[in-house]
């Protein structure tokens, strides 16, 4: 199924989101990785999204997870792709891999600039030159990355929205948020985006948060807002990993709830490959 067609309701779709995992027990990281996803199925996800390393490191695992979510979960796989450090021919090659395996989705991405000065490839700047490339070489629906409290290389918000109109124009067909734990960003963040022209679907990125010092890290990098009276509580609960779990999924049901009252298109977990809270938030909302 198609992105269009998937997001074409006023239902509000749920989605997951997965890494590769990387190690010396790779194989059995991923057979887990499966049993969790399995678990997951039973919410009805629309698809399942995987992400892709830096320059490609990847490539290969992430083809492999997508045929498994494929054939063993039975739910639409949906590639990540960035362009950041790759040349066209091999793009192109990754678009024909993809389509052949009957994936018809991929979320086009420019990437992080790599940071230990590896040798890269520039055919791509942005990623709205991917998004054309992507239209112009396959018949893949494209989704596309979106930044409610702005990404953290723009200027501004409005230049930022200014520049996912470019990837828009170019041919994607729903956008893809950054985590955010304030609602009030992200309906400021659609109004501004519809203001500009910008129509397509957009679905909210949701983090549920399992470790106070990885959000803190995780928030810094991105640029997330963390509303300080979250950031209170998960301070006090530091040193307990139930009581940040547990206030953690009690927040995320809160922001979702209202989230689907107030008519988001998707809610995509950022699920770090487990399956416990996505799940425990998931069955105490009413979609
Ligand atoms: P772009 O849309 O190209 O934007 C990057 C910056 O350049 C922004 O500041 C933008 O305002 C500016 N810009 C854009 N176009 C232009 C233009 N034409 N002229 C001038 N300025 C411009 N990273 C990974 O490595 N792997 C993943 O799997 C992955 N998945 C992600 C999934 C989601 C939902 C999100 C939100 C992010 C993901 N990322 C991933 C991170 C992403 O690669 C980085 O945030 C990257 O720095 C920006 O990618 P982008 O596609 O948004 O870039």
């Amino acid at each position: 199924m198609r992105l269009k067609d998937i997001y074409n309701s006023n239902k509000t779709q749920i989605s997951f989101e997965i890494f590769p995992p990387k190690g010396e027990d790779k194989a059995q990281k991923i057979d887990n990785l499966i049993s969790e996803l399995k678990v997951l199925k039973k919410y009805n996800p629309a698809l399942i999204s995987i992400t892709y390393g830096a320059c490609g490191t990847n490539r290969e695992s992430t083809i492999e997870i997508a045929k498994r979510i494929k054939s063993e979960v039975g739910v639409i796989p949906m590639q990540h792709f960035t362009c950041i450090c790759s040349q066209k021919q091999y793009i192109q090659d990754y678009l024909n891999e993809i389509e052949e395996m009957g994936l018809e989705n991929i979320l086009a991405l420019k990437g992080d600039e790599p940071k230990d000065n590896l040798v890269c490839y520039r055919d791509f700047q942005y990623a709205n030159e991917l998004v054309e490339f992507i239209r112009e070489k396959s018949n893949l629906d494209i989704a596309v990355a979106g930044y409610p409290e702005k990404h953290p290389s723009a200027e501004s918000l409005d230049e930022d929205i200014k520049n996912l109109k470019k990837k828009c124009d170019a041919g994607a067909s729903v956008i893809f948020t950054q985590m955010f734990f304030e609602n009030d960003n992200f309906y400021k963040y659609c109004d501004k985006v519809r203001k500009i022209g910008i129509n397509l679907p957009i679905v909210a990125g949701i983090f549920p948060i399992s470790d106070y010092k990885q959000i803190r890290k995780i928030a810094e990098m991105s640029g997330a807002y963390l509303p300080p009276k979250m950031l209170e509580k998960l301070e006090k609960y530091q040193n307990s990993k139930e009581d940040t779990m547990k206030f953690s999924i009690e927040y995320s049901i809160n922001q979702c709830q209202e989230l689907v009252e107030n008519g988001a298109s998707g809610l995509h977990f950022y699920t770090l490959n487990k399956s416990y809270m996505t799940g425990e938030i998931i069955k105490n909302l009413s979609l």
